[in-house]
This record gives C-alpha cells, sequence and structure tokens, in this order.
C-alpha cells in the first residue's frame, strides 16, 4: 500500500504541513498510521519530500518533512511530443490524462483545417488541460507535469517541426496510409520522437503533402479507421513502449 500523499506546494510552510480531507482520512483509518510513521509526499511539479506524522488534531493530521525536495529532472533519453489535432468537447481531457500517465514529455494541441474548436475558450481550455496534467500527475506518482503548450496553426507547427533537427522519429499518423505500417519503421531511432495524431474529421491531403515535405513519415495503423482518441491512446502506448519509456 503506498505510502504516498499529495499537497500543493504551498501547503508546505516552514518544513511543516497539514494534511486534511480525505487524505488525513485515508492516512488515519485505511493506513492505519500512527504518529512517528513516515510518508512520501508529492506536489506534482516535481517535489517529493519524505515526511513524518508529527500529531493528529482536529484539522487533520500535522506532518514534519524529514526529507527529499525537488526530483532531480532525469533527462529522457527518447523523450515523446504528442502533436495533438483539437478533438472536441471532453475527449482532449482525455487525451491529457492518458498521455499524462504513459510519461509523454510533451503535448502540443494544433489547430488544422477541420478541428472544430471555439478560439475564444482556448486559454480556458489550455488552464484545464494543465490542470488535468497536474492532477494526473499526483495520481500517478509521475514528479513533473508534461509541458502543454500553446494552441498552433498547423502551418506554423509544421514549420517549426520542419526546423527542429532534434527528433530522431516525427510520425504523422495517417487515417488513409495504405503504404507504410508502423511495424514497417521498426526499430525506431532512438531519440526525441514526435507523433502527430489528427482530429474526428482526419487530416487533408495537403497537409499531409506539407507534413512528409517538412520531415514526417506517414504511418498507418491499420486498415480499420480508430477514432481519434483511439488512435492516440493505441499510437503513444506503443511510441512508450518502443522508445522503454516505461521505465520501473
Ligand atoms: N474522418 C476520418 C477519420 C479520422 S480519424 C474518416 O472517417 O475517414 C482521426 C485521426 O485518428 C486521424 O486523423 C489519424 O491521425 C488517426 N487515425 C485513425 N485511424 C487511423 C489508422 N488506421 N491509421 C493511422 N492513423 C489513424
Amino acid at each position: 500500500m503506498t505510502r504516498r500523499f499529495f499537497v500543493e506546494p504551498g501547503e508546505i510552510v516552514a518544513g511543516r504541513v497539514l494534511l486534511g480531507g480525505q487524505e488525513a482520512r485515508h492516512l488515519r483509518t485505511v493506513l492505519r498510521l500512527q504518529p512517528g510513521a513516515e510518508v512520501e509526499l508529492m506536489d506534482g511539479r516535481g517535489g517529493r519530500y519524505l515526511a513524518r506524522i508529527a500529531l493528529f488534531s482536529k484539522q487533520g493530521v500535522e506532518l514534519e518533512i524529514v526529507g527529499g525536495g525537488l526530483v532531480p529532472l532525469e533527462k529522457e533519453r527518447a523523450p515523446l511530443t504528442l502533436a495533438q489535432a483539437l478533438l472536441k468537447g471532453q475527449k482532449m481531457d482525455l487525451v491529457v490524462q492518458k498521455a499524462t500517465e504513459m510519461g509523454v514529455a510533451a503535448i502540443q494541441p494544433l489547430a488544422t483545417a477541420r478541428t472544430v474548436a471555439d478560439p475564444r475558450d482556448r486559454q480556458r481550455r489550455l488552464e484545464r488541460w494543465r490542470r488535468i496534467g497536474v492532477e494526473a500527475c499526483k495520481q500517478c506518482g509521475r514528479a513533473v507535469p508534461p509541458e502543454i503548450r500553446e494552441v498552433v496553426l498547423w502551418e506554423k507547427f509544421l514549420f517549426v517541426a520542419g526546423q527542429d533537427r532534434g527528433y530522431a522519429n516525427r510520425l504523422l499518423f495517417w487515417e488513409e496510409e495504405r503504404q507504410t505500417r508502423l511495424a514497417d519503421l521498426l526499430p525506431l531511432t532512438p531519440g526525441p520522437t514526435l507523433m502527430v495524431i489528427g482530429p474526428e474529421g482526419g487530416f487533408e491531403a495537403q497537409e499531409v503533402e506539407a507534413a512528409r515535405a517538412a520531415g514526417c513519415r506517414t504511418v498507418s495503423l491499420g486498415s480499420r479507421i480508430l477514432r481519434a482518441e483511439t488512435a492516440t491512446l493505441a499510437a503513444v502506448a506503443i511510441g512508450q513502449f518502443l522508445l522503454d519509456n516505461f521505465t520501473m
């Protein structure tokens, strides 16, 4: 039973923190821990601390930080960047949460020809996705949330991605690809990898051509047409496995 609890960075004051609510109840009634016991605290932003139970109070459980601190940012050998065309409604929330759990390094939301998203609520949605990323980190024990970037237009994205020599692999998952399966591109070159997934309406031919001109390889996930979020989850799961990012 992991003794991992989640706090907001601001709740740690002068080396002490008060756990309240269901976290305190879980610690006392489920784990039945007593003063003196040690637990791990995470703030979802890279802070990971060892803390000792100091005392129980009406407000909850008071803990004293005894060690830990900012987790050294282990430089990932093959960080995966997911460039995801904006999806409608809650689907982007799901993509952000699952990509975070699977260790995706960065998420680049894209506005493509067929994305349907109200430009007015971009800032609100971006803040929401970043919150979802932090919450997913706390749940899965990931120290640092993925970088969730501002939405960019397809043309601008391709210009930047095309210039970025840092990628070892640039894969565009295309529902109409008939030549190359992902399996045909294995083994992937170990290194920073970009995966691009389209919107519910798919990619337009000229978008695919432009991506190819920018150095992306178009790949198929088979003859069945997957829903965008299905394709994203499949591509990320396979990609993270191939890049050996399911570390222990
Ligand atoms: N509207 C299109 C489907 C778009 S699916 C149609 O009905 O034909 C949404 C996105 O998921 C696609 O743009 C692509 O990025 C990905 N995708 C879905 N199925 C795929 C497949 N079999 N191979 C590769 N990518 C796929």
